[in-house]
Order: structure tokens, then C-alpha cells, then sequence
């Protein structure tokens, strides 16, 4: 099992659309909660609607991959982004992202996963041979088994952060970890 994500950035907003391009990358796997909208509320923060724009205007594809329950937020949200969606994502098992992939007709060389979680979205993204690419959590605010998780990825984040795996703010926000 992969843990380490290919790249890191604060936020979303933060990772940077011209590496992305030189990497090769084509379409984008989108978490929900706490990676563009707060924890099970809410829209989509303006910072990330603009990010996801700037990558459409580029040609990219996106599509939002996400584990909550409530299938109708989901929907709601890619309606609202006009993006592509597929529902009960059951991340990190591989079949969300080859979903994903078929709808956006992209191959894992040339798609990214972006998530907050180390062990739903960035193994998932490994697993399926994805460009894997964790964000910070926008709120603390999540279900008792994701502070778990959390828990479990704290000391990961700091050994990946300790590399230069997070820069300080105003620098260069994306990064590579491995
Ligand atoms: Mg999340």
C-alpha cells in the first residue's frame, strides 16, 4: 500500500495548473469534503470554483469522486461546478477511479487525484496508478473515524512535510515528495 502522495499543497487553489499541464496531466479526480467545500455543508468555496474554471479553460477534465453517503450533495455540487460525477466512490478501492476515467476518457498516466485524506484519497489514487496530490483539510470539523484517521496520518504529513514536501506560505506551494 502507497501512502505517499506524489505531490502536496495547502489548498487545492495552491496546486499549480502548469505543472499539472507538464506532467501530462488530462483529467482530474475531485474530492468533496474539506478539499473544495467545508464538511458536509455548504457550496464550493469561491477559491476552489475559480481553481476548477482555470482548469477547464485549459482543456482539463474533471470529475468529482467522493465517499459521502449523501448522494444527492454530491450531485448537487457537480451540477453546480458542471463537472462529471460518480457516486458512492468507496475510495480507496480502485473502481471510483477507473469510473472516473472512463467518464473523462483518460488513462491513469495522464489523470490526478486530489484529496485531504492520506488513507481514502491518496492510497486510492496510488492504487489505481494515478498522479496522487493531498491537500490540508479546509475544517477540522469531519465523522469520528476520519479523526481517527487522521490521528493515523499526522506523523506521515510531517515526515513528507520535513522533505520539503510543504512549503511555507508565498513560496512555491506544490511540491514533489517523493
Ligand atoms: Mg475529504
Amino acid at each position: 500500500m502507497c501512502l505517499t502522495p506524489t505531490l502536496m499543497a495547502r489548498a487545492i487553489w495552491e496546486v499549480d495548473l502548469d505543472d499539472l499541464a507538464a506532467r501530462g496531466i488530462r483529467g482530474i479526480i475531485l474530492d468533496l469534503d474539506n478539499t473544495i467545500a467545508y464538511w458536509r455543508k455548504g457550496g464550493v468555496l469561491p477559491e476552489a470554483r475559480a481553481w476548477i474554471e482555470a482548469a477547464r479553460q485549459r482543456g482539463m477534465k474533471l470529475c468529482l469522486a467522493s465517499n459521502a453517503s449523501r448522494t444527492s450533495r454530491v450531485v448537487r455540487v457537480a451540477e453546480s461546478l458542471a463537472v462529471d460525477h460518480v457516486g458512492r466512490a468507496t475510495k480507496p478501492f480502485a473502481s471510483a477511479y477507473r469510473r472516473a476515467m472512463k467518464v473523462m476518457g483518460t488513462s491513469p498516466s495522464t489523470t490526478c487525484g486530489i484529496g485531504d485524506q492520506v488513507l481514502t484519497d491518496i492510497v486510492g489514487a496510488n492504487r489505481a496508478g494515478l498522479t496522487s496530490i493531498l491537500v490540508e483539510p479546509l475544517s477540522r470539523r469531519e465523522l469520528p473515524h476520519t479523526w481517527l484517521l487522521r490521528l493515523i496520518e499526522k506523523p506521515m504529513r510531517r515526515r513528507w512535510a520535513g522533505r520539503g514536501g510543504l512549503e511555507k506560505p508565498g513560496g512555491k506551494s506544490t511540491s514533489q515528495t517523493e
